[in-house]
């Protein structure tokens, strides 16, 4: 019931705030306030309208009537074809739209884009880069202001405002406009991405739906799109055709009830706590729920076909914007109330029926969710997993890593919103290559991407004839490969890829998927299930990895920088107990065996390798006098943070192994957060500074003899290969879906090749020439394929 009551005091605590600062507010905050309203008013007007044209249209609309300029319009960046094209203006002649444009280089739009900023000019006519268009109806204006819009860093289009008489527009202006310029940028980014804007210019029906996003696993299939999404979610249930009509009605009409039988017990128990004229909320809530249009409005749309939870998104959504879109701030407010109701009616739609759940998932399934989870995989059966989409994350975040392991082909992080709601049921492609899907793709577009499927068949027929070949290069280096697992229980993580061994077994799952920490005996089991299958072929178990993004339901750990925070060793160090249990867990599991070896993860220096050894010490001791039969393991050191980098040698002394984490060190050397989409172009273990890394860490372990290992996705990345070759890396651990590409590259290149390119590398600054100059290597190699399908 706590919850409950929390949820219902934030309403009432923001009715209070609006009115006191309807009362109190001076005359600056009423103008910020104002300001501040105008561009949700404008922002929440653009992102409802139904395609980019009309978003256009609405926002110059918008700007001439907040600003009083005579004319507001936007000229769209049309790379191809190096010139500005008007698509939207309030003020020039409508004719002109689409049809006007100006070459880059002309024109006092060409000047905002090449300086990538804000031109406020009083008497344009007069500059020397004016350019009088004839047609437009542009003569008599005087005043200019142009404002770029930027994307990520790349320029879209600009948005300009004009005055017929001289007028200086002043900060206040230039920052309004400044900030709608970025409003507006991701819709048009998301529109370039779908090809929709080259229709808009070209004036082309384009056919199908592109969406740009990040590459998060390679491969390339077709299937259905399926939609998981979280239950408090509303925005992003899709739309789902009703199986029975009648049913849907029934359980919506049953879930009204619920609600309002929901607000009425609730009322009740706060009848000693709240003052009456606050228990009134009770009673509006209870209306709003109950209100015939809201209940007649979902009810058409679920006999129009739409299933229950779709038809609910459709109706809230449609009553929040009107109430959004009134210009007073109270009312306007009321929409949380609206979503707040739907979300109640939702959860209760969920509890009569579990909502996510089929009958049965299509045989090429791709899962579709805002924030997929690698948890929500485990809704499909393997078999008719296809593919990944998910709005967030970066190709190395835990589900790019997953389905790396899988061999699926993923697609992540995208910079704009995806319509989840007309996904679900859609013909869809997933290029995991190129990081884009393609939605109901028209019939000679399928017949290409059956083409290259066909493709990519037949590269997987040959990776699959080297499963029981030796990784070795043709001049006779030998390396030894590894898989990666347990970050899914119920998948066979490692599938028959002839892998030699486990190279990083992440412990964290069986502590995730529960509600307390696992006993010591509920470990023993996992680990030994693991070993034993592997046996003799060595297994490393990595010790608890929590923290940062991977948190335990019942071990909550609230604080401001999770990634520089309390995570990894540092956890294990400061609870001795879950330590100890963990690996006496693991000791007992390698009994008889004899191939367990103990990884410590986030080392940062000395202290906490010395700390744990001695507790590893103390569980031997343990499980020892307990008469188990296990030898001492061999203890690694994960390197994956840089300062662990310049202590190597000391580090060394203490450990058996090293083994490189990456996907860590990566975003720790180039302070690039690994699951942020909006940073992920930058997160490249072909940095410059990376490659000068893993140099200093491969030599420092050369010299003390210590084995060198790399668990971290980049090692699965064909051209990196290239590079741990040179470094003659011990051994590689990889995601399954990998390990054959990897061996195909390792077979391919001799070592003193490898060593060639490393050190022309390194006479590069960038990591983009760097990656070139490998693919280029790849291709001459035979192994373009390995690119994708597209090259
Ligand atoms: C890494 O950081 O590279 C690694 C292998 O560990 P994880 O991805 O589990 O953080
Ligand atoms: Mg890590």
């Amino acid at each position: 019931m706590h919850s409950n009551s929390r949820e219902t005091i934030i309403p009432i605590l923001y009715l209070q705030f609006h009115d006191s600062v309807r009362i109190t507010g001076g005359k600056l905050q009423h103008i910020m306030q104002r300001s501040i309203r105008t561009i949700e008013k404008i922002a929440q007007t653009v992102n409802t309208a139904p395609d980019l044209s009309t978003a256009l249209n609405k926002l110059v609309l918008a700007i001439h009537d907040a600003l009083g300029v005579d004319v507001c319009s936007i000229y769209l960046d049309d790379k191809s074809r190096k010139r500005y094209t008007l698509m939207a203006t309030f003020g020039l002649n409508p004719d002109s739209v689409g049809q006007v444009y100006l070459n880059y280089g002309e024109g006092l739009v060409s000047l905002v884009g090449e300086r990538s900023e804000a031109i406020n000019i009083e008497n344009a006519p007069r500059h020397p880069r004016f350019k009088y268009i004839p047609g437009i109806s542009e003569e008599p204006f005087q005043s200019f202001v142009g404002v770029p819009v930027i994307q990520l860093g790349d320029l879209l289009a600009v948005l300009v405002v004009q005055q017929v008489s001289p007028r200086k527009f002043d900060d206040q202006d230039i920052a309004f406009l400044t900030t709608l310029a970025a409003l507006i940028a991701g819709n048009i980014a998301f529109a370039r991405a779908r090809g929709e804007i080259d229709s808009l210019i070209t004036n082309i029906q384009h056919s199908g739906g592109l969406y740009q996003g990040i590459a998060g696993a390679p491969g390339l299939c077709i299937g259905t799109g399926v939609v998981v999404y979280a239950q408090t979610d509303i925005a992003s249930v899709p739309d789902r055709a009703a199986e029975d009509i009648g049913r849907e009605e029934q359980r919506f009409r049953a879930a009204i009830e619920d609600v309002v039988e929901e607000l009425r017990l609730m009322e009740k128990q706060m009848l000693a706590s709240l003052p009456e004229a606050d228990r009134l909320l009770f009673d509006a809530y209870s209306l709003i729920a109950r209100d015939q249009e809201l209940i007649n409005i979902t009810v058409q749309k679920i006999q129009a076909g739409n299933w229950a939870p779709g038809a609910l998104r459709e109706t809230i959504q449609w009553y929040a914007q009107q109430f959004e879109s009134m210009d007073d701030t109270y009312i306007s407010e009321r929409a949380n109330d609206i979503r707040d109701i739907g979300r109640r009616i939702l959860g209760n739609l969920q509890k009569r029926e579990n909502v996510n759940e089929r009958d049965g998932y299509p045989d090429k399934t791709i899962l579709i969710g805002e924030n997929l989870s690698p948890l929500d995989l485990a809704m499909v059966p393997q078999d008719k997993l296809a593919g990944l989409v998910s709005g967030h994350g970066s190709g190395y975040s835990h589900l790019a890593i997953l389905a790396h392991a899988l061999n699926i082909p993923a697609v992540t992080g995208f910079t704009s919103p995806l319509p989840l709601s007309r996904l679900d049921g859609k013909q869809l492609v997933v290029d995991g290559y190129n990081g884009h899907i393609h939605v109901s793709p028209n019939p000679t577009e399928l017949r290409e991407y059956r083409e290259m499927l066909e493709g990519e068949q037949k590269l997987a027929e040959q990776l699959r004839s080297l499963r029981d070949k030796p990784a070795t290069t043709t001049d006779g280096l030998r390396m030894h490969l590894y898989t990666n697992s347990g970050l899914l229980s119920g998948f066979t993580m490692a599938q028959d890829v002839g892998s030699e061994g486990v190279g990083l077994y992440r412990t964290e799952l069986p502590f995730m998927n529960k509600d307390n920490f696992p006993s010591e005996d509920e470990q023993y089991h996992i680990y030994r299930t693991v070993l034993e299958a592997y046996a003799p072929l060595p297994v490393t178990l990595r010790t608890l990895d929590i923290g940062g993004d991977k948190v335990l339901p019942y071990f909550p750990i609230k604080e401001p920088n999770p990634f520089l925070g309390w995570r990894g060793i540092r956890i294990s160090l400061d609870h001795p107990e879950i330590f100890l249990t963990q690996v006496r867990a693991m000791l007992r599991a390698g009994e008889g065996l004899d191939n367990l070896k103990i990884l410590l993860p986030m080392v940062t220096g000395v202290d906490e390798v010395d700390r744990a050894r001695k507790l590893i010490q103390r569980a031997y001791d343990e499980v020892r006098e307990e008469e188990c039969k296990v030898a001492f393991p061999e203890i690694g050191a994960m390197i994956e943070v840089p300062s662990s980098i310049y202590q190597i040698p000391a580090i060394s002394k203490r450990v058996d192994f090293i083994s490189i984490g990456s996907n860590d060190l990566v975003q720790y050397l180039l302070a690039i957060d690994r699951n942020n989409e909006l940073v992920a172009k930058l997160f490249d273990p072909l940095h410059p500074s990376v490659l000068e890394a893993l140099s200093q860490i491969a030599v420092a372990a050369r010299k003390t003899g210590t084995a060198l290992s790399i668990c971290g996705e980049a090692a699965g990345d064909p051209a990196v290969a290239i590079m741990l070759i040179a470094l003659q890396f011990d051994s590689l651990s990889l995601s399954a879906g990998d390990l054959p590409r990897i061996k195909w590259v390792i077979r391919s290149f001799s070592c003193a090749e490898a060593q060639t390119l490393w050190r022309k590398a390194r006479r590069m600054e960038h990591p983009a020439p760097i990656r070139a100059m490998l693919h280029e290597e790849l291709e001459k190699h035979g192994l373009g394929s390995l690119l994708g399908p597209w090259r």
